[in-house]
């Protein structure tokens, strides 16, 4: 680390959706955040259209870190790591800001951090306690366009659960959907919170996705929002008038309570079913007022702390990034491998990629390795203590007897065995009954016995050599057979 005893200086690249951006930090100090959002170029379509994001990303990136390097006042030279969202997110887009993090630690000889995007929201918890040891256990209730996810967090490096997650939409996405079906611009999520405002929450009972009681065995705390979006739509489609804005407020309050009752009391639960008394939130909706209000609210209520990140850290954003990068690099983790890609689908519980621990950890399999040679010491001094006073007898091992049944088995199930055994068993005991009864075919009811005696040993030998993997293998290359 160039910096010797301080803080490692990490730069963070974020791109698993529509902002590009690039944070850096010097451990837990945050000194610069620049976000780059590609949201205006997905307005016209009323979503973010994943190539669209890619290509953004691209264009944006170069100035994006030039920017971001200005505004923390260091240089290329002086950073320690470079870390990056690997996964999940778009495809393109993490392609983009992974080549970038990949070129950038090359050209600069830095070990490079692929990192897990949802753990990275709960990450800007470690720039909010300034470096010090976050608070834990917390549970996460992350929710944007892309994600509606409950993460338990007992060790943020080590020790990370998906608890719940949506089905199906993202609640994000059912902002932006309903909203559009309301007639407001996208993004929707800003748009509905603004004119809920105006508007009467219980003017309209929308269904609460995955509460009924028959979904607490499967999905107790997973999300569900296209039932919801659906419920929105057909009232709508009978009652709806775009031009009459109380109605819209009233539809837009009522539909945005029933997200926020949801999403609020779902991370309450599993906190309480965890026993966990920390809640943090992050995502582009829990810019939300009323999820943030009823999340204080229940929270008081239930006394579980609640910790609401600033919004510039709460939607897509390097800093967090940089952030968990920084708490790999004191933990003593090593970088990701340069091999490292995109991930789209990069499960919760991997706050690395790229990382041996997940394919193999050495250290674990050393002590794995070392496990099996003490066991085998062990059953080796028993056996020594055993000798001379018990008899050895060596118990078939369990491919030895799986061994022994598969060829008995084959041999009696072998159709040359079946087919020839049979009557072969069959003459040798008519011709033996035959024998003591009658005097005159005496000589051809002998030949009648020892053929039998001949056609039992026959296919009995044919059965063997079936029954003989590398005989059998043999036939079946030299056409013979067919396998
Ligand atoms: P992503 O880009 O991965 O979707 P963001 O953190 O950028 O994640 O979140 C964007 C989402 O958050 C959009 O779906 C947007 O509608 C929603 N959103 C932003 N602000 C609000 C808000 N005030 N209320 C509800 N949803 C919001
Ligand atoms: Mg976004």
């Amino acid at each position: 680390m160039s910096s010797g005893e301080r803080s490692p200086l990490v730069l963070g690249i974020e791109t698993s959706c529509d902002e590009t951006s690039v944070g850096i930090v010097r451990g837990g100090e945050l000194l610069a955040n620049v976000i780059s959002s590609s949201m205006e170029l997905h307005r016209r379509f009323g979503g973010v259209v994943p190539e669209v994001a890619a290509r953004a990303h691209l264009e944006a990136m170069p100035q994006v870190i030039s920017e971001a390097i200005d505004k923390a006042g260091v240089t290329l030279d002086d950073l320690d790591a470079v870390a990056v969202t690997s996964g999940p997110g778009l495809a393109g887009a993490l392609m983009v800001g992974v080549g970038a993090a990949k070129g950038l630690a090359q050209s600069l000889a830095l070990p490079l951090y692929a990192v897990n995007h949802l753990v990275g929201h709960v990450s800007v918890e470690l720039l909010r306690s300034e470096g010090r040891d976050l608070e834990l256990p917390t549970m996460a209730l992350l929710v944007s366009g892309g994600h509606t996810a409950i993460l338990m967090v007992r060790d943020i490096v080590e020790d990370v659960t998906l608890v719940g997650d949506t089905i199906d939409d993202a609640a994000g996405e059912a902002f932006d959907k309903v909203a559009r079906l309301l007639g407001l611009p996208y993004p929707g999520g800003p748009e509905i919170d603004r004119v809920a405002r105006e508007g009467n929450p219980a003017d309209y009972a929308f269904p609460r996705g995955l509460t009924h009681p028959k979904d607490r065995v499967q999905h107790r705390f997973n999300f569900s929002f296209s039932g919801l979006k659906t419920a929105v739509a057909r009232w709508w489609e009978k009652n709806g008038d775009p031009e009459n804005p109380q109605l819209v407020a009233d539809v837009a309050a009522s539909f945005q309570e029933a997200v926020a009752d949801v999403l609020v009391s779902k991370a309450i639960d599993a906190c309480q079913e965890h026993g966990v008394p920390r809640l943090v939130l992050g995502g582009g909706v829990a810019a939300n007022s009323r999820v943030r209000s009823l999340a204080e609210e229940r929270c008081a209520a239930a006394g579980i702390e609640l910790r609401i990140p600033p919004l510039s850290l709460c939607t897509d954003n390097g800093a967090m990034i940089a952030a968990l990068g920084a708490e790999l690099i004191r933990r003593g983790r090593p970088g990701s491998d340069m091999s490292v890609s995109a991930e789209p689908t990069l499960n919760a519980s991997i706050p690395q990629a790229g990382f041996p621990s997940h394919e193999e950890d050495p250290a674990q399999s050393e002590v794995q390795q070392r496990d099996v040679e003490d066991s085998a010491e062990q059953v080796e001094q028993v056996d020594d203590a055993f000798t001379g006073l018990v008899p050895k007898v060596a118990p078939a091992s369990r491919r030895e007897r799986k061994g022994q049944s598969t060829w008995l088995g084959t041999i009696a199930l072998s159709p040359a065995f079946g087919i020839g055994v049979v009557p072969a068993i069959l003459a040798v005991v008519f011709g033996h009954v035959s024998l003591g009864r009658e005097e005159k075919r005496r000589g051809s009811v002998v030949i009648a016995v020892i053929a039998g005696y001949l056609g039992i040993a026959v296919s009995t030998v044919v059965g063997v050599i079936l029954a003989t993997p590398v005989i059998r293998s043999l036939l079946v290359a030299a056409g013979f057979l067919l396998n």
